[in-house]
């Protein structure tokens, strides 16, 4: 049926919400006369569905405008002044909290939204639309705060032209508080299965969608490694982000067609189209089982070299799911999203709790714990981190541990105690320098004493990893394999720091690709390193999962991947077909070439013809 996901297989997990029956949601409702629409976007995760929109997300998109009568003109204005008080004074919290923290960091944009807040010439635009234009307050706002973002962007002054992401912001605010949309209700209640529609989802929001039945997530930003699109993956359900004008194209309740293969959205498809779909999910859906079948084999080039193939995870529960798909352990726990919607870190006890429920769940096989990656695209409110130009480049990861090493000790102990469980191993992400990792690796020295001293079982040996996700330190990787256990490649955010393109950009997602012989000789460094000084290295990127780029990976020397846990027994099928040296051959080749459609041009005349089934679906055409 549509609505299953791609990958899914022989049916254990079902999309929430669906029957499992060959019907598929939301077909009745399709308005024949209509003529469809077809909306282009990146494929986010894989799989087909169908079923009815519903628009969610940024206020400013999906507030209520309404004209007032002239009896509700002083009440729309109180709202207003009410929405400006609350605003300002969740900020002034915001402040406090910072303030208070051992990290103590810049505030003076924070003081600055309070200001704009309570600017005057805000507050006349609004009063005006009010009073004349007979506007309600979040009309009237939201008008008024884009002609003032307008007459930002007609300046001269490039940083002036910036501050008008300011203004939004502080639109947004008054919009929460005048919507309440400022407390936690990140999604309506669904009653019926249906495609979720918004301008971004934030970790929270797509962690909240398990609760619902949601068959499908369509978003305005977004590329295919930017948190919504690994989250849709790791629930398994079909994706299609950075389709850019879908707000203003689809409504609540339009029956929509979602095609996270072809990165596709079709607004009220005909007949011909549903039937065309339901064909591709049919087979698509056979070729997982026949895969599945075989889950329990070792990966293995053709000519029997073993790679290892691993699971990401971003919540304990998908570790069943790893094990089902036949992955050998967890290659990359993102733990961050334990700190995801909450006003506080989670502590100790219950961090332990957790890691150990993973670990027993995959025993004997091995887990690498990640610490917590905060900030960039994955901001979380746990930690008050002041808004900053460039994210990406600013307070994440390790630096943000760093940053607040009594969080950070939190986490490490619970780790460190975790280890008395089974196979566990701690990597560090978004290392830049080794000066970071030396000084991780004298916290996790004291985490360990803490914990000894308390008299608390743990391993012998913990390893202790880094992940090769920044530029510095893939050139640098020699010295990290001589003081790292293990490497791993985190492809997603070293093409973004190699090509120097952030990683949710819509616009340049075209450009950022994982196969530029750039990010191919960064690969063949850290490989390089390994060679001279013998550490096991993995590549635990979105790349991994794909069934050309995992031949490729294999192809430089990488005997380890780690994927979304549905698409191990693909990736073990494609491997299974090619040789090494077919594989070494290609990547010779490979990096050779000047550009990134060369390479992709050289691997699909090497091996498209062999792997046109696994690749069908994203390339229809490879089966003509
Ligand atoms: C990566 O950057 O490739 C990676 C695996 O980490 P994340 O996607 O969580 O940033
Ligand atoms: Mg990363």
């Amino acid at each position: 049926m549509i609505g299953a996901k791609g990958r899914r297989g022989s049916g254990t997990t079902q999309i929430p919400g669906t029957s499992g029956t060959t019907q598929i949601p939301g077909t009745s409702s399709v308005p024949t006369s209509v003529r469809p629409v077809v909306l282009k976007g990146i494929p986010g995760s894989h799989g087909l569905a169908m079923g009815p929109a519903v628009v969610m997300g940024a206020v400013s998109h999906s507030f209520v405008r309404r004209t007032i009568k002239h009896h509700e003109v002083d009440l729309e204005v109180s709202r207003f002044t009410e929405a400006v008080a609350h605003a300002q004074e969740g900020i002034r919290q915001v402040v406090e909290r910072v303030q208070s923290s051992p990290a103590r960091t810049e505030t003076a944009i924070l003081d600055a939204y309070v200001q704009m807040l309570g600017d005057e010439l805000v507050a006349e635009a609004v009063e005006r639309n009010i009073r004349i234009n007979r506007q309600n307050a979040e009309w009237a706002v939201s008008n008024a705060i884009q002609e003032l973002c307008d007459k930002f962007e007609d300046l001269e002054d490039p940083y002036l032209v910036e501050r008008r992401h300011d203004v939004a912001f502080v639109g947004e605010r008054l919009l929460r508080a005048l919507t309440g949309g400022d407390k936690n209700t990140p999604l309506p209640r669904l009653t019926r299965p249906s495609i979720i529609l918004a301008h971004d989802l934030s970790p929270a929001d797509t962690a909240a969608l398990v609760k619902e039945p949601v068959v499908a997530i369509i978003t305005e930003v977004g590329t295919r490694t930017s948190h919504t699109s690994i989250m849709a993956r790791a629930l398994e359900i079909p994706a299609v982000v950075g389709v850019i004008d879908a707000l203003s194209r689809i409504g609540t309740n339009d029956s929509v067609l979602v095609d996270g293969f072809r990165g596709e959205v079709t607004v009220s498809p005909t007949p011909a189209m549903i039937a065309e779909a339901e064909e591709r999910s049919q087979r698509h859906i056979a070729l997982v089982r026949n895969l599945r079948e075989d889950r329990a084999k070792q990966a293995a080039t053709a000519d029997g070299v073993p790679v290892h193939l691993r699971a990401n995870i971003e919540f304990p529960a998908e570790a069943l799911l790893a094990v089902d798909h036949g992955a050998e352990g967890i290659g990359l726990y993102r733990t961050e999203f334990l700190y995801v919607d909450r006003a506080s870190p989670p502590d100790e006890d219950e961090q332990y709790e957790l890691y150990r429920a993973v670990i027993e769940t995959v025993q004997p096989r091995p887990v690498t714990l990640r610490t917590f990656d905060i900030g960039g695209d994955k901001f979380v409110s746990t930690f008050q981190v002041p808004p900053e130009m460039n994210p990406a480049l600013g307070l994440r990861a390790v630096r943000l541990a760093l940053s607040r090493p009594d969080v950070f000790l939190n986490q490490l102990r619970a780790m460190v105690r975790a280890s008395a469980h089974g196979d566990l191993r701690i990597m560090i992400p978004m290392i830049a320098s080794l000066r970071e990792f030396q000084e991780v690796r004298r916290l996790l020295g004291t985490a360990i004493r803490e914990v000894d001293a308390r008299g608390q079982k743990r391993a012998a040996h913990i390893p202790l990893g880094v992940m090769i996700e920044v530029p510095s330190a893939a050139v640098m990787a020699d010295l990290f394999a001589r003081e790292a256990e293990f490497l791993s490649l985190g492809t997603n955010d070293l093409v973004q720091y190699a090509l120097a393109i952030d990683r949710t950009s819509r616009s340049l997602a075209y450009l950022a690709s994982p196969f530029d012989p750039s990010i191919l000789r960064l690969i063949q460094t850290v490989v390089s390193a390994v060679q001279k000084y013998p550490r096991p290295l993995s590549v635990c990127g979105a790349m991994a999962s794909d069934p050309l780029a995992a031949v490729l990976l294999v192809g430089l020397g990488i005997r380890e991947l780690s994927m979304e846990a549905a698409a191990v027994p693909e990736i073990k099928e494609a491997l299974r077909r090619v040789a090494l040296s077919e594989a070494i051959a290609v990547a010779q080749e490979a990096l050779t070439q000047e550009s990134a459609e060369d390479v992709e041009r050289a691997l699909a005349a090497a091996f498209a013809p062999r792997l046109f089934d696994l690749l069908a679906d994203a390339f229809p055409e490879a089966q003509e």
